[in-house]
């Protein structure tokens, strides 16, 4: 089946994909052919649009095993089942930040900690999933003051690992304060990969991310300095939550980042969880802003790495494995089949098990259809619960009002969370919300670039899809188009 859309290209060039997410950039009248199925040996782009599988011949019937093949690949994911799983071993932070009303209790709060029964039941859950690669991922509220608590979730996982002898891995999202040279050791000792918030510079990051001290800021660099020193430069990962103000200075987030010895950066707009109203309008804005800047940051970065600095934006990243190899990113917020449930599951500090992250975040503010059930219950019965069916309905991109006809459905994915939460269904048509709206606007950014074939551009594009250096990257060209 083939899609096509018109690209916001100074030519109005056509984009026309096909169901294994192959892509041509070409004009109207050959888009109309190609959909017609009416494309003549005689067109000069004849023989190129046939190896891209734009052209149908009668003897081609065995071209279908190898579309199968290539669809297998780009869904492999969906033979694992869930893979990610999300221990919020406690809600208590010492933070207050702007945008995190519900997802955190004061530090001296009772009744906010996962009870050690319920996180060994997390770990029996965890090893029900069939999947060959499992992450167990740590979050509050700060999991780091809970760190007794991670310390005997990796020992029941490492020692159920003995016997199951899958690849497992940790991760931890953390501010990086409580973490002394005793957690670093265990984190170093036990491969577990952190990653904090760095929100900009000092004064951005510490009005955002309020902290007792005035100091949020200086003692997660204190705690990064430190986490490097045992975990090595790579060991601790950052992203910055994106306000309204932080819109209005790109470069400046960009080069903070760099000056922090990050060489990328996560460029996401606000998530629209858990939000007083009141909060999201003062510190929200509307997709076009941050599509605005997203162009700008794009554009800088793109510029450093002409000037030979490897620096990569992860959106980007993600977006490209999609359209320019036929692998998938990983990535689970953009799957089809969707991730919630049959990729993630998060194991909540009250013993309720959610599909996503958003979807425990939503049961803060009192939408409780997501849960699954308690962690007690057997993987299958979660599988078989009624929140899963419920958002089984908007699980599939490829079947979904709007996504059916899209040109970029290849590359996306469905979030029904998203859609239940902000639309009421799971289902609700897709043109128009928020998930939408944005990758609408990122895939057109990427795609313009794409169509305007700029040769460095090509160069940085194709070595964040392949996750190589640029230098390893002799022609770029040679990718899908
Ligand atoms: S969510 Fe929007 S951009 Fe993504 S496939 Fe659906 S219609 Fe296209």
């Amino acid at each position: 089946m083939w899609r096509s859309l018109t690209l916001r290209t100074p030519d109005n060039r056509m984009l026309v994909t096909s169901g294994t997410g192959d892509f041509a950039l070409v004009d109207r009248l050959t888009a109309d052919l190609i959909l017609s199925g009416e494309l003549s040996p005689a067109h000069t782009d004849y023989d190129t649009l046939y190896a891209q599988g734009f052209v149908r011949r009668p003897e081609d019937a065995g071209l279908r095993r190898l579309e199968a093949a290539i669809t297998r690949t780009r869904k492999s994911f969906l033979l694992d089942g869930p893979s990610l799983h999300i221990f919020v071993v406690t809600l208590r932070c010492d933070h207050s930040c702007q945008y995190c009303q519900v997802s955190r209790a004061a530090l001296d709060a009772q009744g906010y900690d996962m009870s050690l029964a319920d996180a060994a039941a997390a770990v029996e859950r965890v090893f029900e999933s069939p999947a060959r690669h499992l992450t167990i991922e740590f979050q509050g509220g700060e999991p780091a003051l809970r760190f007794d608590l991670v310390r005997e979730v990796v020992a029941l996982a490492e020692l159920r690992n003995e016997i199951e002898q899958r690849t497992l891995r940790f991760t931890m999202a953390s501010t990086l304060h409580h973490l002394g040279p005793a957690e670093l050791e265990f984190c170093r000792d036990h491969g577990i990969h952190l990653s904090t918030s760095i929100d900009g510079a000092a004064a951005l990051h510490n009005a955002q991310r309020s902290h007792p001290s005035r100091q949020g800021f200086e003692r997660t660099l204190e705690g990064l300095e430190r986490a490097r020193a045992v975990l090595g430069p790579d060991g601790v990962a950052a992203l910055p939550t994106l306000t309204r103000r932080a819109l209005a200075d790109p470069v400046g987030l960009v080069d903070i980042y760099r000056s922090l010895g990050f060489n990328s950066l996560f460029l996401r707009p606000l998530s629209p969880y858990g939000f007083a109203l009141k909060t999201r309008r003062a510190l929200g804005y509307t997709m076009d802003e941050f599509l605005a800047f997203y162009e700008r940051a794009l554009d800088y970065i793109l510029a450093l790495n002409r000037a030979g600095e490897h620096f990569e934006e992860t959106n980007a990243s993600i977006l490209l494995r999609h359209i320019l190899t036929p692998f998938h990113s990983g990535y689970t917020d953009l799957r089809s089949p969707a991730a919630a449930g049959v990729g993630v599951l998060v194991y909540n500090y009250d013993g309720l098990v959610y599909p996503t992250d958003e979807a425990r975040m939503a049961a803060e503010t009192g939408d409780r259809r997501f849960a699954l059930g308690p962690v007690t219950a057997p993987l299958d019965d979660l599988m078989a619960s009624e929140a899963m069916r419920w958002l089984g309905t908007g699980a599939i991109a490829e079947v979904q009002p709007g996504c059916a006809d899209c040109a970029f459905v290849p590359y996306c994915g469905a979030d029904p969370v998203h859609h239940a939460t902000t639309q009421g269904d799971p289902a609700a048509p897709r043109p128009g919300s928020e998930f939408c709206d944005k990758h609408l606007g990122l895939f057109h950014i990427l795609f313009r670039h794409l169509a305007e074939g700029d040769p460095e551009t090509m160069r940085s594009f194709t070595s964040w899809a392949l996750r190589r250096g640029r230098s390893e990257i002799a022609d770029p060209r040679g990718l899908r188009q």
